[in-house]
């Protein structure tokens, strides 16, 4: 069995591509070019398991080389995976974000249907589609409300696969994935920065965290059980939309609590707004807010219900948010390498 996956360095990328290696397959990756060779979180894999891996060089947003490459590979299962995927920067660069996020995932679908229509194909959706969200917890039947460019580039995704599905009978599903985290999560993401933060205190920097919505309600899950959720979806009798999450939510001021008491620190609140420090038992401000992160918009209270995926796919998460936050920061502690 072959599959290709788009978004191959990015965390999921990281996790998926293992999975799969470990289930047999031939797995190949699509890899843009950079100007200094990296392979992101490849990178951290060992020579035994890259060398297993096939890298084709090349940007999803070129129609040409996505056309060429289902052509000559003609996958069994295609994870497309490759986003502009950060939110914040999505009300910066909106533009980007739609050229990449639909029209890659256009060259995408157009090439299985044209070069390749017996490959499977997985959308990475998200519940950003719900965004201020009218009904929790929120399932495959709730409504979508999105709140930003890049929910806005995932909601053409979605329903483009949707209609291609049921337009040309191709087996194209999407999975509404729920916040997943990891120890190969960008930085730039809330939960990473805070365990990268956690660990850069941890060995004696005075410098606090800085952050902006504390009180933002999200489900975060481990990523490596959900891409073993993508598999499940896509060896299913049937094409179909799945929503995967933990079905608990947590505020980011949660997260904060959790891994400072991982890192045996403990953190307290005082103030209010703007002006609200997480301090320290012994006076040190370790959390402070810094409007800049602030978005112009944020999402409601997100809480998944995953019982389609349990019922249908026998999907469940197996990591708890205490566990998913301990691994992080202990993975960031050990690692930690000051710059
Ligand atoms: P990452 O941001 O870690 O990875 C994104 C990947 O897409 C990277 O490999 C990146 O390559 C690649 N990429 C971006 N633009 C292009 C392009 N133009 N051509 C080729 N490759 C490109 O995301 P995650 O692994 O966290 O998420 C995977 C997918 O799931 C994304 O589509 C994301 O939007 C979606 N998703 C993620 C959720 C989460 O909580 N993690 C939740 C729901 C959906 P490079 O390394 O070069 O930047
Ligand atoms: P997202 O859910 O894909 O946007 O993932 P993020 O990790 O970027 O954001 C999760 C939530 O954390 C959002 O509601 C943000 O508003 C909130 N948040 C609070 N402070 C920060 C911060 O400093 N950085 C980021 N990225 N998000 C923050």
């Amino acid at each position: 069995m072959i599959a290709l996956i788009t978004g191959i360095t990015g965390q999921d990328g990281y996790f998926l591509s293992q999975f799969l290696l470990e289930k047999g397959y031939d797995v190949y990756g699509i890899v843009r070019r950079n100007s200094n060779r990296r392979m992101g979180n490849l990178d951290l894999l060992s020579e035994k398991i890259k060398k297993n891996i096939h890298i084709y060089e090349g940007d999803v947003t070129d129609t040409n080389f996505i056309n060429n490459t289902f052509e000559k590979l003609k996958p069994d299962e295609v994870y497309h995976l490759a986003a502009q995927s950060f939110v914040a920067y999505s009300f910066t660069n909106p533009t980007f974000t739609y050229d990449v996020n639909i029209g890659g995932t256009l060259n995408v679908v157009n090439a299985v249907r044209d070069y390749s229509n017996n490959t499977r194909l997985y959308f990475a959706g998200t519940s950003e589609l719900y965004g201020k969200v009218t009904k929790s917890p929120q399932n495959e039947e709730t409504p979508f409300y999105p709140a930003s460019p890049y929910a806005i580039s995932k909601l053409a995704g979605f329903w483009t696969v949707k209609v291609y599905r049921e337009a040309y009978g191709l087996f194209m599903s999407n999975g509404i994935l729920f916040n997943h985290e990891s120890e190969v999560r960008g930085p730039e993401f809330v939960t990473r920065k805070i365990s990268l933060g956690v660990a850069r205190i941890y060995h004696g920097s005075k410098e606090p965290i800085e952050l902006g919505n504390l009180n933002a309600v999200k489900d975060w899950g481990y990523a490596k059980d959900y891409v073993e959720g993508m598999w499940k979806i896509l060896n299913y009798d049937k094409p179909d939309d799945f929503v995967l999450g933990t079905g608990e939510s947590h505020t980011v001021r949660e997260f904060v609590e959790e891994a400072f008491k991982v890192a045996g620190i403990k953190i307290h609140w005082e103030g209010s707004g703007l002006d609200e420090k997480g301090i320290s038992d012994d006076g040190r401000i370790l959390v402070k807010i810094n409007k800049e992160f602030f978005r112009p918009l944020d999402t409601n209270p997100f809480i998944a219900d995953y019982s389609k995926a349990k019922k249908l796919l026998n999907w469940y998460p197996k990591t708890s948010f205490r566990d998913l936050v301990k691994i992080m920061v202990k993975y960031d502690i050990e690692h930690y390498k000051k710059i």
